[in-house]
């Protein structure tokens, strides 16, 4: 393939001048729960053959760091049901302070009692853990697995690891929206962040997501006849704006991928388990690396590939929940593309 040396190696940046620096690599699309907002009991997985080696997930995220992503963040599916999971982390911790900045992960918990050691061992600092209630009952019904006491205990464990811990949680109408007071102060009372998460419409699951859509401004107005919210200027530099909460001392976030539109400072992509390249959460648009990393000559397809990506990222994302009984916006389920 005949890809001149000096692109080879060229900053990832897109029509719209965004420079992308942050890339999120989903490493299985299995999990061991079912989130009911997430997908359905009898999911489809997978076939093992179509997921990327760990060797591949390896050298495209190599491939990325040279090209000036300096932030990665491992999910799934649930990142931790990976097998060879830990051997990932700990070869991709070794380009901390050579290239990469950041080395971080986003888990459903149940096995983070197991694996937190290894992880800070490894140079993850920061993990963000999905939690929607603190009621075990609810937890059992939106996740479908009897799973909090593990969760609770991996994020106990995480602590103890010395990492910091950033809850999510995703606002339900009538499904978790009474707890979620309690489960902000209950995560600052233990220094850890929260930030709260619009449902979006990302593939077909049991029910309609529509009846559980919950706008942030309710829940916002809801917690400000509580507390004191404070404006912070605090930024990931991802969709999230923060809050600072007076009367627990703790920092809360809201993504509202629905009610309002973060995308012109975007900078992130998200790479599939099997080599899929997605330049947005909320696109059909894909570039194939699994095509690339298996050519004759992957440099140079991968190459190419990359400027192919950077000519199609879209300028925003386009979904809206506006309906019941509509179609999901996107097929893909969030699984897919580790959110
Ligand atoms: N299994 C891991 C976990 O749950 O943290 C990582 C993957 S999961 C897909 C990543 C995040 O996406 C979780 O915080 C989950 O709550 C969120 N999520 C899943 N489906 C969603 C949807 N349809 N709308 C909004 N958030 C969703
Ligand atoms: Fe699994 Fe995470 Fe989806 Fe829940 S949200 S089913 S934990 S991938």
């Amino acid at each position: 393939m005949n890809v001149p040396t000096a692109l080879r190696d060229q900053p990832l940046i897109d029509r719209f001048a965004r420079r992308i620096s942050y890339l999120r690599l989903s490493v299985t699309d299995r999990c061991d729960l079912r989130c009911t907002y997430c997908m359905p009991e009898r999911m489809e997985f997978l076939p093992r053959a179509e997921v990327l080696t760990l060797e591949e997930l390896h050298q495209i995220a190599l491939a990325f760091i040279d090209r000036g992503v300096t932030k990665l963040r491992l999910t799934g599916g649930e990142p931790l049901v990976r097998r060879d999971m830990m051997d990932l982390v700990r070869a991709l911790g070794r380009k901390l302070g050579d290239g990469l900045e950041e080395l971080t992960l986003t888990t459903n918990g149940t096995r983070l009692a197991e694996f937190a050691d290894d992880l800070a061992a490894a140079g993850v600092r920061r993990i963000n853990v999905s939690l929607d209630t603190l009621d075990r009952e609810n937890f059992k019904r939106l996740a479908r697995r009897d799973s909090l006491p593990q969760v609770l205990e991996g994020i106990a464990a995480a602590k103890a690891a010395g990492l910091k811990v950033k809850l999510n949680t995703v606002a339900l109408k009538g499904l978790n929206e009474d707890g979620i007071p309690d489960l902000i102060a209950w995560a600052h009372g233990q220094g850890h962040s929260v930030t709260l998460i619009e449902v979006m419409p990302l593939g077909e699951v049991e029910g309609d997501r529509f009846d559980h859509y919950l706008p942030l401004d309710a829940v916002r107005r809801d917690l400000e006849s509580r507390w004191t919210l404070t404006p912070s200027d605090a930024r990931s530099g991802g969709p999230a704006r923060y809050v600072d909460v007076a009367e627990t001392g703790g920092q809360l976030g809201f993504i509202t991928p629905l009610t309002g539109n973060f995308c012109e400072g975007c900078n992130r992509v998200r790479l599939t388990a099997t080599g899929q390249l997605f330049m947005c959460l909320g696109g059909e648009g894909k570039v194939d690396l699994r095509a690339a990393v298996r050519s004759d000559d992957p440099d140079a397809a991968m190459a190419e590939a990359f400027a192919r990506a950077m000519g199609e990222k879209p300028e925003k994302h386009s979904f809206a929940i506006d309906r019941a009984g509509a179609a999901p916006a996107l097929a893909r389920h969030m699984s897919t593309t580790g959110g």
